[in-house]
């Protein structure tokens, strides 16, 4: 059977059957395993500025509240952490599977050292998630993940695609990541200082919106300020991150923003103004914004095929994502 598949990549758009479908897998495989197998053993440092220590696993999105409040017999359901796979690209959406919390969410951040120092104090039972502070503790978590999947994606376009002559497009992609990685360990660093020097008040804003009822779903990410204002404020141009969570909260949820003091005004000023529109723009960063999401399984299964197929679509990285309608899937996700 010769089914027509379409594989998006920058501006262009591929066309092939499974027989041809196949056979690029099979290349692909050839091609690159050994650039992936390399990219693999590349030895990571921690991520304080100086520290050349060895990184330990830790999590972007906290494991014993925001991970376990979405589980279902101590699994939760998102992106395979394989994400480098011809597949997905093939196949338009990122690979899901089911998780156990303990990986859900896991990246090689800081050495043993700093991760103690550093989070001790958010650690199981102590987190207060309407304080500024834990939440810039979070964020900082969040801003390190981000951090490294650029530049394991910056590290496979470079050994990849560079490597192997190819293209304009690579070449693009990679001053764009070398651009990013060079900003977001700036604001790291401006984050983490100021976490040190417990000087969080003048420098970062803080709100935390809570929902009355409580979603399946688990993210902590980052976003840059132009997308964030995007649809709303046509005005910003450069990058500037905001850092965001959303997850259940007793009751409810909450949806808690982080954001650099300086766009203190403009940021009470847009969610007063979009109070009413707050879920539909939460909505807007969990389906297009953020690869780094967790959802119930129950409740991601119980979507409908298309709804599915979305979700995985836009959890891919961001120049393979389309513009298209964005389904309202929120509602889908309310927890009993
Ligand atoms: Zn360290």
């Amino acid at each position: 059977m010769k089914t027509q598949n379409q594989f998006r990549y920058g501006n262009k758009l591929y066309s092939f059957n499974n027989d041809e479908k196949k056979k690029l897998i099979s290349e692909y495989k050839k091609d690159l395993g050994s650039v992936i197998k390399e990219l693999r053993e590349i030895e990571k440092v921690c991520i304080v500025p100086d520290c050349i220590c060895k990184p330990i696993k830790s999590h972007s999105i906290q494991k014993s509240k925001h991970l376990k409040s979405i589980s279902e017999a101590g699994k939760v359901y998102g992106k395979s952490m394989n994400q480098i796979e011809i597949e997905s690209f093939i196949d338009g959406e990122l690979k899901f599977k089911e998780m156990g919390i303990k990986q859900a969410s896991v990246f090689n951040g800081f050495c043993q050292k700093h991760d103690n120092e550093i989070f001790k104090e958010i650690e199981d039972e102590d987190l207060d998630e309407r304080s500024l502070r834990h939440n810039c503790l979070l964020f900082l978590r969040s801003i390190s993940y981000e951090i490294r999947m650029k530049e394991e994606m910056f590290d496979f376009i470079e050994m990849g695609l560079i490597k192997k002559g190819r293209n304009k497009l690579a070449k693009r992609e990679s001053r764009k990541h070398k651009k990013l990685l060079r900003k977001l360990y700036s604001d790291f660093t401006l984050l983490y200082e100021a976490i040190k020097s417990n000087k969080l008040e003048n420098q970062f804003g803080f709100a935390s919106i809570t929902t009355s009822k409580k979603y399946g779903i688990a993210l902590s990410t980052v976003i840059n300020r132009r997308s964030f204002f995007k649809s709303i404020l046509p005005i910003a141009n450069n990058f500037d991150y905001f850092g965001v969570s959303f997850f259940p909260h007793e009751d409810g949820s909450a949806f808690n923003i982080i954001w650099r003091k300086g766009w203190s005004i403009l940021m009470k000023k847009l969610l007063i103004r979009e109070k009413d529109n707050i879920l539909k723009f939460i909505n807007h960063i969990i389906v297009s914004e953020t690869e780094d999401t967790f959802y119930n399984i129950g409740l991601f299964k119980k979507l409908d095929k298309q709804k599915q197929h979305l979700v995985k679509h836009n959890a891919m990285p961001s120049y393979t994502r389309t513009e298209s309608e964005i389904p309202y899937i929120l509602d889908d996700f309310i927890m009993n």
